[in-house]
């Protein structure tokens, strides 16, 4: 079987390889689908898609899993977004969300949903990482090596700490 799970993985963290990990035990292989894949250089979104991609690759390197990391942009059309996902993704055969909405499209259009447990959400939420980017946190216990490792390659944290400034 092959499943599917999307995120927009601003940035990839530890409660999303948690849940990876949990479907890793019910499928061969899993598409990891990045959601808003356009979407970049604002506080929300810091990440590029080829950012991202890195960051899901190089976290699943090794395992055992069978992954594809597939940029999916948005559309603002909710009644053929799981038409859009299909187009652009391999195909599968179970959907993987905790999201009202996507879970809401997969049922209508007759994919199989299946829900995964949260993990730490506390802190383990992407908006938490963000906020502790720009703040001089400590984000990095937060996410896989792999994530530190891209992030600081690609001069992420000053980047989401300049966007988040206004001019004046
Ligand atoms: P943001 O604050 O940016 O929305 P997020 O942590 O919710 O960040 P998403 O990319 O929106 O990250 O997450 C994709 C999916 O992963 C969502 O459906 C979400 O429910 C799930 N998820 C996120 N964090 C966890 C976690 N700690 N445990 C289990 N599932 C999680
Ligand atoms: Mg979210």
């Amino acid at each position: 079987t092959r499943g599917f799970y999307i995120g927009r993985f601003q940035p990839y963290h530890n409660g999303h390889h948690s849940v990876v990990e949990t479907i890793s035990e019910e499928v061969d292989e899993l598409v990891l689908g990045i959601g808003s894949a356009g979407n970049s250089h604002t506080r929300h979104d810091p990440f590029t898609a080829g950012e991202r991609i890195m960051m899901i690759t190089k976290s699943l390197v090794d395992s055992d899993l069978v992954t594809y990391a597939v940029p999916i942009e948005d559309l603002d059309r909710n009644s053929v977004w799981v038409s859009h996902v299909q187009s652009m993704s391999p195909e599968f055969d179970v959907a993987y969300s905790n999201n009202p909405l996507v879970i809401q499209l997969f049922t209508e259009a007759g994919v199989e949903v299946r829900q995964s447990p949260m993990f730490n959400r506390d802190v383990l939420e992407g908006t938490e990482v963000r906020d502790r980017m720009v703040e001089g946190g400590d984000w990095e216990k937060l996410v896989p090596e792999a994530v530190t490792e891209v992030i600081e390659e690609s001069g992420g944290i000053e980047r989401i700490q300049r966007v988040s400034q206004t001019d004046s």
